[in-house]
């Protein structure tokens, strides 16, 4: 019973990596970097992105937004002058909490990617399942808010290992929450021995720089067999 559960997973994962192949195969023949975004509902995504996409120098930028439903940060974005693509699960996807690789390739007919050199997938907030399914991209970046406590890692590693920086976002709070920074980076560590961190405020702009500079030198992609 349960050989038959895990085999039929681990086919699907086998599946998504297949098309995330695809994808990123498409993503390289237009010269398009792709940053797959994520981290829990209200850690600050869209506003990290608000923050940088209209002053990277040099590179032109596109969105793909993924949300269960509605089009309420596509919106914010778009008053940006960059194109952004809206990805809804809830339209022939059942509604699932994440992208995967199948989800993202119905939406490359709809991308931009001759005008673009570097797109950033927000994906659907949610601490489990998106650090599960490749979609094809270049590097995957977690966001952690302060507000969120310092056990995150601990309780979700998978998300925080699947990824090539961790942004430690609302600093300006600190001051007013039992919050123990020295923890959370432990805790991070722990789980994944020296992945890059930046630690930042969005909403004030502090830190900001470090995390443009980052995009600005999006890391040398995984090899090919991390997508397996
Ligand atoms: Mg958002
Ligand atoms: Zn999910």
């Amino acid at each position: 019973m349960h050989r038959t559960k895990v085999r039929i997973v681990e086919d699907a994962l086998d599946a998504n990596n297949t098309i995330a192949s695809a994808n990123r195969a498409d993503f390289d023949r237009a010269g398009v970097k792709v940053v797959n975004f994520m981290s829990a509902p209200g850690a600050g995504k869209t506003t990290l992105l608000e923050r940088v996409v209209a002053d990277l120098p040099g590179l032109r930028v596109g969105v793909l937004e993924g949300d269960v439903e509605g089009s309420m940060d596509a919106d914010r974005l778009a008053g940006l002058h960059i194109p952004v693509t809206q990805l809804n699960t809830s339209a022939g996807f059942g509604g699932e909490c994440h992208l995967d690789a199948n989800m993202v390739r119905s939406a490359i007919p709809s991308l931009p990617l001759d005008e673009i050199d570097l797109l950033l997938v927000e994906n659907v907030g949610n601490l489990v399942c998106p650090a599960e399914f490749r979609i094809g991209e270049d590097s995957r970046v977690m966001v952690t808010a302060v507000t969120e406590g310092e056990d995150k890692p601990l309780k979700y590693p998978l998300m925080f290992r699947a990824c090539e920086l961790v942004i430690v976002n609302k600093i300006d709070l600190l001051p007013h929450l039992d919050f123990d920074l020295e923890k959370l980076l432990y805790n991070i560590d722990a789980v994944h021995p020296d992945v890059e961190t930046i630690m930042l405020s969005a909403r004030t702009g502090q830190g900001i720089d470090a995390w443009r500079d980052w995009l600005l030198r999006i890391p040398a992609r995984a090899p090919e067999e991390a997508i397996a």
